[in-house]
C-alpha cells in the first residue's frame, strides 16, 4: 500500500506515520527528517536547504522530487511506503503521480489529519526532540520522565529551531497557501480520507488503522 499523510505541521503526522509503518511493515519516509539529517551532516543538499528549513519556507520542488525519487526506488519501499511531509505542493503531487506511474504504481490513499492553527501552535511549542537518538517528545502529551532529558539515551532534549512559535505560525501560513491544494488534489481523485487531529493520539491511531484495514 502506498500512502501519503497530509496535514499541517503539528498534526501528529510523524507519530501516526511511525505507527502505520510498524503495523503494515512499510517504511516511513519523512522528507523533514531526511532534510534535517542532510543539514546536520552538512552534505551538499544540507548546505543548500538549511536557511530555508530554518525559516519554515518550502525547499524548491526540484530538490524535493530528486530526494523522494531516490528514496522510493529503494528496495525496502518496493511493497509500499508511507510518505510524511511530501507532497506539499501541487507540482510535487503531480510529479509523484508520474514517477509512480513509470514504476507501475500509484498512491492508494491520502490520509489527511486536520487541525486548527491554535492547536498546532500550542502543540508544537511543547515539542522536544533528542538530538542524539531522534526520539520525539511533547511536554503536554508524550512526556519524557524528566522534562530536560531523553528517556532512551539521557541526552539533553532540545527544541527544533523551526518549532519556535513565530516559525510555527509561518509554517502554518505556508501550509495553508500550498498544501491545502494538495488536499484538494487527492480529494478530487476520491483518495482522500479526513481525520480529526484534535483527538488524542491513541484514538486517532485506532481510527486510522481501522480505516486502512478496511481498504
Ligand atoms: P516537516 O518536519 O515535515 O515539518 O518539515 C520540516 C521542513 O522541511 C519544512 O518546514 C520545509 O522547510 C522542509 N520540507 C519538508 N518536506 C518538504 C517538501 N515536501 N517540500 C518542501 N519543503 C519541505
Amino acid at each position: 500500500m502506498n500512502i501519503v499523510l497530509l496535514g499541517p505541521p503539528g498534526a501528529g503526522k510523524g507519530t501516526q506515520a511511525k505507527m502505520i509503518s510498524n503495523r503494515f511493515g512499510i517504511p516511513h519516509i519523512s522528507t523533514g527528517d531526511m532534510l534535517r539529517e542532510a543539514i546536520s551532516s552538512k552534505s551538499e543538499l544540507g548546505k543548500k536547504v538549511s536557511d530555508i528549513v530554518e525559516r519554515g519556507d518550502l525547499v524548491p520542488d526540484d530538490l524535493m522530487i530528486k530526494l523522494v525519487r531516490n528514496r522510493i526506488t529503494q528496495e525496502d519501499a518496493a511493497d509500499g511506503f508511507i510518505l510524511d511531509g511530501f507532497p506539499r505542493t501541487t507540482v510535487q503531487a503531480e510529479t509523484l503521480r508520474d514517477m509512480l506511474k513509470e514504476m507501475g504504481k500509484k498512491i492508494d490513499c491520502a490520509i489527511f489529519i486536520d487541525v486548527s492553527e491554535e492547536i498546532v501552535v500550542k502543540r508544537i511549542s511543547s515539542r522536544r526532540v533528542c538530538p542524539n537518538c531522534g526520539k520525539v517528545y511533547n511536554l503536554l502529551s508524550i512526556k519524557p520522565k524528566n522534562d530536560c532529558k531523553c528517556d532512551e539515551c539521557g541526552s539533553k532534549l532540545i527544541q527544533r529551531d523551526d518549532d519556535k512559535p513565530e516559525t510555527v505560525r509561518e509554517r502554518y501560513e505556508v501550509y495553508l497557501k500550498n498544501t491545502k491544494k494538495v488536499v484538494d488534489y487527492y480529494n478530487s481523485q476520491g483518495k482522500l480520507k479526513t481525520f480529526d487531529g484534535s483527538k488524542d493520539i491513541d484514538e486517532l491511531k485506532n481510527s486510522i488503522i481501522n480505516y486502512l484495514e478496511s481498504l
